[in-house]
């Protein structure tokens, strides 16, 4: 994961683990001055049928830094995380999608993005409200939208996030349960959740061809996907060989680098009005 970083940047923004207190202090207290400043962009990357076509993209957030360049989310997501930046960090993120998803959809395309929500942004008791909110402000349609949550959202509280998913769904919202398979949570609690997609994480995707164990895990995700009506998205899929392992086993949507990477999300929309108009 810290390979993801930096790319010729000082030490400071190459490793995201073990950063030191005060790499810590000074990335949090830059990216608190810097998301008024418009520091943040928004990235996408594609999602591919298995027929080749693109149903959808994952919103993927950067930091452009004024003198450090362009920052991977895998150097301040985690600190964010660390306080009620992430919050911050994740209104910016939701505001951007929904307009893009409302810009897109008044010039014909349907896209449907995928967002990161963190827990602790989740958890907020005013959640739900804010996200409709933002929804309203924007005209974004709600089933045009998938949120991303983690294992670790669902072990605590259950009771209390699967209310705030219900709710969320009722309006049409997605929820999508992101780095599958990494967490600790029993499979229990994934009949008792709204949800319509397991994403598979990339270190499974990528060794699957090579490893039975990664190949199991792979098939028994499937398997479960299959039992429960879940759409499976892989992430993380870089080579031929990992698409072609995972269309053998099931019905898979691609995300990786082998199909398109993350892209300014302007980028994108141009492309796809292109190639919609064509
Ligand atoms: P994630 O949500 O699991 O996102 C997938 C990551 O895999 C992205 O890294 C993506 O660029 C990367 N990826 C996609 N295809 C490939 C591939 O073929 N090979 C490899 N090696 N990597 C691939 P990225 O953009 O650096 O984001 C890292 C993590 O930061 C995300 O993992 C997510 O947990 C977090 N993150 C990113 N944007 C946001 C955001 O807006 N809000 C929050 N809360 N977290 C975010
Ligand atoms: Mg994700
Ligand atoms: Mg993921
Ligand atoms: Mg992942």
């Amino acid at each position: 994961r810290a390979k993801q970083g930096g790319g010729g940047h000082p030490a400071f923004f190459e490793a995201s683990m073990g950063k030191s207190a005060a790499e810590s202090f000074r990335i949090e207290r830059e990216l608190r001055a810097g998301i008024p400043r418009g520091e943040l962009r928004l990235f996408l990357q594609p999602q591919f049928s298995a027929a080749g076509e693109v149903v959808g993209a994952e919103a993927l957030v950067r930091w452009q830094h004024p003198e450090r360049g362009l920052v991977p989310p895998g150097v301040f997501v985690p600190v964010a995380e660390e306080s009620d930046l992430i919050v911050e960090l994740g209104v910016w993120v939701m505001n951007e999608a929904c307009r893009l998803v409302a810009v897109a959809d008044a010039a014909g395309l349907p896209l449907a993005l995928s967002v990161n929500i963190s827990p602790r942004h989740f958890r907020k008791p005013e959640f739900n409200s804010w996200a409709r909110s933002v929804l309203d402000r924007t005209g974004a349609p709600p089933e045009r939208l998938t949120l991303e949550i983690t294992e670790g959202l669902i072990i605590d509280n259950v009771s209390d996030v699967v209310a705030k998913m219900r709710e969320l769904s009722a309006l049409g919202i997605h929820f999508s349960i992101d780095d599958f398979g990494t967490g600790y949570s029993s499979l229990a609690y994934l009949k008792r959740l709204p949800i319509d997609e397991l994403k598979i994480d990339k270190t499974f995707v990528q060794d699957a061809p090579h490893d039975p164990s990664d190949a199991a895990l792979v098939e028994t995700i499937l398997a479960v996907a299959r039992q429960l009506q879940l759409k499976v998205v892989a992430e993380g899929v870089e080579t031929a060989e990992q698409a072609e392992f995972l269309n053998s086993r099931g019905e898979v949507v691609h995300q990786g680098y082998l199909f398109g990477r993350p892209a300014p999300a302007d980028e994108w929309l141009a492309r796809w009005a292109a190639d919609a108009g064509a």
